[in-house]
């Protein structure tokens, strides 16, 4: 590949930058769209009756329940039309009670909370209504050519790649210098999988507790969208749901504008590298 003069690569490099910018609000746009639908809006309803819980709760939740995926209690579960199973024992978590009183001799308001024991179930203990749920589309095209440029990236970056079918929801994970990706998928899947998760390398090991899940989340998928892209594969069937899903919106995928933006051109020129290795040939 020639080497281009200065300023050509600067306005290729804006070009890019400007392309990146109009893909990520296009993103943002069809983010916003999913939720804004209905069934968006359904699945919201209920997430907002599952009880947030502390991390003390959440510790005797899986020290009982390690497959536990959605809790509540037997109440809240008749409210969305669900049954605990006859024969289920509960998970015993401490609910908060906050109290109040009136002190008789001061007359000054004194409150506080004590703990009381409480059983939950999980959704796996219930039997009723289906819960709505929000469909996160597989990408089904092939990207044989893209999905190579990726494997090249990673191997660039000295990151350890296993693609072996993997448990449970995710199709990929970074591991910090290592990457699996779920070769069960089609390559398209597995490109869009791959390029998310060399965001994840790239981006979120680095000051790892200044992230939350939710940030690095849509950040990741936003970079694996815009490199796809750039490729000519299209993911935002599936990248728009999983963004909605992780609670990002469009003012806060502009907010994380620049990383995205940054982290996209890095992948996309490392992926541009011819694929020879220059010294063999030379
Ligand atoms: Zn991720």
């Amino acid at each position: 590949m020639a080497t281009l003069p200065a300023t050509g690569r600067a306005d290729k490099a804006r070009e890019l930058r400007s392309t990146i910018d109009r893909q990520v609000e296009a993103l943002a746009k069809a983010v916003d769209a999913v939720r804004a639908s209905a069934d968006f809006k359904a699945y919201l309803d209920v997430q907002a009756r599952f009880h947030r819980y502390s991390w003390c709760n959440t510790m005797l939740i899986y020290s009982q329940r390690p497959d536990a995926t959605q809790v509540a209690g037997y109440q809240t579960w008749k409210k969305l039309k669900r049954q605990v199973c006859k024969g289920e024992h509960g998970i015993r978590i401490f609910a908060p009670c906050p109290w109040k009183r009136e002190n008789a001799d001061t007359g000054e308001t004194e409150q506080g909370i004590f703990f009381r024991c409480v059983s939950v179930f999980d959704v796996a203990q219930t039997d009723g209504e289906a819960l709505p749920v929000v469909v996160v589309p597989n990408v089904e095209a092939a990207a044989d050519d893209l999905l190579a440029r990726l494997v090249r990236v990673a191997e660039s970056r000295s990151i350890a790649l296993t693609f072996k079918p993997i448990d449970g929801s995710a199709y990929g994970v970074s591991k910090k210098g290592a990457i699996d990706v779920d070769d069960s998928h089609a390559t398209g899947q597995q490109a869009k999988t791959l390029a998310h998760e060399l965001a994840h390398e790239a981006l979120h090991w680095e000051d790892r507790g200044t992230f939350t899940r939710t940030l690095a989340e849509l950040e990741a998928e936003s970079v694996a969208y815009v490199v796809c892209r750039h490729f000519n594969l299209d993911t935002s069937i599936r990248s728009a749901a999983y963004i909605a899903l992780w609670n990002g919106d469009a003012k806060s995928m502009r907010e994380s504008l620049a990383r995205i933006a940054d982290t996209a051109r890095g992948i996309i020129d490392d992926a541009e590298a011819p694929a020879v290795d220059r010294k063999a040939v030379a």
